[in-house]
């Protein structure tokens, strides 16, 4: 089986900087040896997250998630494992290497799926060259040859099982088809020939859609004349989910190393005809409004975006919603803008009518989100009378507490005040009555339980374990003997510790954050993480090895101490097996020893 040796992911979490790392896509404030932030993963007004360059390891005291760099990655920037790990490697410089060859497991599941979209692409391509209709409407709304080969455009033909039959020669290619959701099952069982299935695309210009890495995940489908519905998305598959997926992004990015901002639009054909056109950084979410994942991802490649909208009433409709959207998304370095078309246009048809030039000059036009948001609140206030202003305020109340903390919010409050008629500051206190007169809100710590606190507390296993986390090089100093005294122990938890030291002892780890790492997704990870959180007074590593080995010795002693009391009882009951004695004896032996030594 391929996969990625430890020693590298070891390696990349000692050579990573998780502060450096998070910084970039939360803004953080240094506090004492840490640094925190209002959380990215839940909502909130005072920061309760919090990066420590000790641990190498985020915290958030209010939603409670947590991690290494590579869980961070996996979870804010949505990257499956070997990606989050691919990431961090490109970052430092460093190439992946793959035990075994070839790509992950996982990966090499979905390969064949990959494959096979590839496949079908090629074949609605193919087959868009032998219908004339088909070709015929994409030259018609003024597409070029060019442009339909770049974006693999091509025709899904007008029957219920071709693709079926080019693709579905057995159990396994079905069951495929159907897990690329090109094909589906009938809901009143089989026809008489046995056939379960249909294709789902039919008679429609088919739009790839690919990802990050140009693999084709996933297709749009058009009618060509009329009918419902114009649109036909894939439904959502192992390799494909709508909320993050971009239709164009991969072409945008191909065309533009340095990307510096996107144009969000609505359509596959304004898309393409965009990029035709030379405004070749034009995305288009796929019937989906935008998402709080979309706007991760886009502000990840880019600090600029506009969302060009229809003039109509359903596209300020989907104007506003993005708006909400992007509310929480909005701070200092980051732009967002609105771009509103004349109505009866869409993206599509406009820059096809005015050329890219004119299409551009109005884009540099386009409404920051300040200026929509305080336009759309105004329109339904009138701000002439004090009872306008009042509404206006109070409607624009929920829309502020969605802006996270930062100068951004401090020049929307300004602007918001200013239309209101009153000082910043009097507006929030009339938002948030009493709030001036609050000590500035400081994030508590959550007290660890009660007798678990202290370096000495809690059960003789969950000692070892917080010392081994805090120091996992000190799983060497363990000797093979102190060891094995722990496979005879019952207590609690005392599986988990034989596992850590175990593992550390067969691949030495150093950092806290490369034991957490080796741990995630397996049983026990959540304890583990939970010790890691709370503030222990352990002050170096031979302190803390020493203390390890006695609660070994400790742990051994008590298991020791059991056998014993069930080997007198047995003995009492009847007699002891053949080598129960002798173990009887070598058991006396050792506590004996211990009690004469005190210990
Ligand atoms: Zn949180």
């Amino acid at each position: 089986m391929a996969r990625i040796p430890q020693h590298f992911i070891d390696e990349l979490i000692a050579r990573a900087d998780i502060v450096e790392v998070i910084g970039a896509r939360v803004q953080l404030k240094k506090a004492g040896r840490e640094y925190k932030a209002c959380c990215p993963f839940h909502n909130e007004k005072t920061p309760s997250f919090w990066v420590s360059p000790d641990k190498q390891f985020y915290h958030c005291f209010g939603c409670g998630k947590h991690g290494t760099v590579i869980g961070f990655l996996m979870d804010y920037d949505h990257l499956a494992f070997p990606e989050a790990v691919e990431e961090l490697a490109t970052r430092l410089g460093l190439e992946v290497p793959h035990e075994g060859g070839g790509e992950s497991a996982a990966r090499r599941g979905d390969e064949p799926l990959y494959t096979l979209m590839a496949q079908v692409a090629r074949f609605y391509s193919e087959n868009l060259l032998r219908e004339a209709r088909a070709r015929d409407y994409l030259l018609g709304r003024g597409l070029t040859v060019e442009t339909i080969e770049r974006f693999g455009l091509g025709y899904a033909p007008n029957s219920w099982n071709e693709l079926l039959r080019h693709f579905g020669g057995g159990d396994t290619e079905r069951k495929r088809l159907a897990d690329g959701g090109l094909i589906i099952e009938r809901e009143r069982g089989p026809l008489r020939d046995g056939e379960r299935y249909y294709d789902r695309f039919r008679d429609r210009i088919m739009f790839p859609i690919r990802d990050a890495r140009g693999r084709v995940i996933a297709f749009g489908g058009r009618i060509i004349a009329t009918g419902e519905p114009k649109y036909l998305n894939s439904p959502e598959t192992v390799l494909f989910h709508k909320g993050r997926e971009l239709y164009g992004l991969w072409e945008t990015r191909r065309a533009h190393p340095n990307l510096r901002q996107l144009l969000i639009v609505e359509g596959y054909m304004d898309t393409v005809r965009l990029h035709q056109s030379g405004v070749d950084y034009a995305v288009a979410t796929l019937g989906t409004a935008t998402t709080a994942e979309h706007f991760r991802r886009i502000f990840r490649l880019v600090p600029a975006v506009t969302f060009a909208f229809d003039g109509d009433r359903a596209g300020r409709a989907a104007a506003w919603r993005a708006l909400l959207q992007a509310l929480p998304e909005a701070r200092e370095g980051r732009e967002i803008r609105f771009l509103f078309l004349p109505e009866g246009h869409d993206p599509d048809t406009l820059v096809g009518a005015e050329g890219r030039t004119a299409f551009e000059e109005r884009l540099k036009s386009a409404v920051p989100l300040s200026e929509y948001l305080v336009r759309e609140l105004s329109e339904q206030s009138e701000l002439g009378h004090a009872d306008g202003r009042a509404r206006f305020a109070e409607s624009a109340r929920p829309l502020f507490a969605k802006v996270p903390e930062g100068v951004y919010r401090e020049l929307l409050l300004e602007r918001l005040a200013q239309v209101v008629g009153l000082a910043p500051q009097r507006l929030e206190e009339l938002w948030n009555p009493g709030r001036a007169a609050m000590v500035p809100a400081t994030p508590v710590r959550r007290a660890a339980p009660r007798g678990g606190a202290g370096a000495g507390r809690g059960s003789l296993v969950r000692q070892a374990i917080v010392r081994l986390l805090h120091y996992p090089g000190i799983a060497g100093e363990v000797s093979a003997t102190e060891r094995a005294g722990l496979d005879a122990s019952e207590e609690p938890g005392v599986e988990l510790l034989r596992e850590i030291l175990d593992n550390l002892r067969e691949q030495p780890a150093e950092l806290p954050a490369q034991l957490i790492q080796r741990w995630a997704g397996r049983e026990g990870n959540d304890s583990l993480q939970k010790l890691l959180e709370r503030e222990e007074v352990i002050t170096d590593a031979p302190q803390a090895a020493g203390e390890l080995r006695a609660a070994l010795v400790k742990l051994a002693d008590q298991a020791a101490g059991r056998r014993l009391e069930a080997l007198e009882a047995k003995s009492r009951a009847g007699g002891l097996a053949p080598g129960e004695f002798e173990e009887f004896q070598r058991l006396i032996n050792r506590l004996g020893h211990r009690e004469a030594r005190g210990g």
